[in-house]
């Protein structure tokens, strides 16, 4: 699944990272982190609160630069400071646990806002693509709604679709059910589910276990900011070697 890096015509992960050091004001919160994500590989991050997932993820996104290492998409050191981060960022949609849409925009400005004014696409290229996804997610006639009209669950589906307008080589989603009610958790993982389908390669944090299980190829357990252990999730969720897996597991479940 995971390229081993020594058949030189081996294509390389979407992502990788490698020996990914990160530090608040000497606090070291990533500690010698290795990933890499395969191509339509969905890689799950478990661990407890503070372990490092939404500092992990927002690094990739460049939200955050690196303190030591590096970080590649598509081979590409995208780390590298001379990198534009607008030209990685579109290459790469993240989802946040809270949707952060604008409330004073619709639903299709809120969508095709960054592909227009960042990324340089013409308004009909990107308002055609934008309503063709709604649609797809079941959200055609929301188009022109203001985000307070809709349900938590639809604002989450639309941060979505705005995350898919570029067409990314990665989605990057950081807990992005935690913050709705629990019977509107369902429509947003049934979607998540259905990009995996689709072959979408996707690195995402999340609390609910049963949803890690059913979507990861791969779970990886964060542990003061490194990967302690990983695997396919029947292995890491139900019989993983480490106690500190175990206990948080006991914990959650
Ligand atoms: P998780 O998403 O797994 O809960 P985080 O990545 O949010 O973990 O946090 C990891 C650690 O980094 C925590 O100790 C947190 O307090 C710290 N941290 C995160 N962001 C900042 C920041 N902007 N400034 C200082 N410390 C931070
Ligand atoms: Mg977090």
């Amino acid at each position: 699944m995971t390229t081993t890096g020594h058949e030189p015509d081996a294509m390389p992960p979407v992502l990788a990272c490698r020996a990914v050091r990160k530090e608040f004001n000497g606090t070291v919160v990533l500690d010698d982190f290795a990933l890499e994500v395969a191509e339509h590989e969905v890689v799950v991050l478990i661990g407890a609160s503070g372990s490092g997932k939404s500092t992990l993820l927002r690094c990739v996104n460049l939200l955050e630069p690196i303190s030591d290492g590096a970080i590649h998409l598509d081979g590409e050191h995208i780390t590298d400071p001379r990198v534009d981060p607008d030209d990685v960022r579109r290459r790469i949609g993240m989802v946040f646990q809270s949707y952060n849409l604008f409330p004073h925009m619709t639903v299709l400005d809120n969508i095709t806002l960054a592909p227009e004014r960042v990324h340089g696409r013409s308004r009909a290229s990107a308002r055609t693509h934008a309503t063709e996804l709604l649609e797809r997610v079941g959200l055609g006639e929301k188009a022109g709604e203001y985000p307070d009209r809709l349900s938590g669950g639809q604002q989450q589906r639309v941060a979505i679709v705005r995350a898919l307008i570029n067409s990314p080589r990665l989605l990057l989603l950081d807990e992005v059910t935690s913050a709705l009610d629990p019977e509107l958790v369902g429509e947003v993982l049934s979607l998540i589910h259905s990009l995996r389908e689709e072959g979408m390669t996707m690195l995402l944090a999340t609390h609910e276990m049963g949803f890690a299980r059913q979507v990861a190829d791969r779970v990886c357990f964060l542990d003061k900011g490194r990967v302690l252990e990983q695997g396919p999730p029947e292995q890491v969720l139900f019989e993983p070697e480490q106690h500190r897996t175990r206990q948080f597991l006991q914990r959650i479940i």
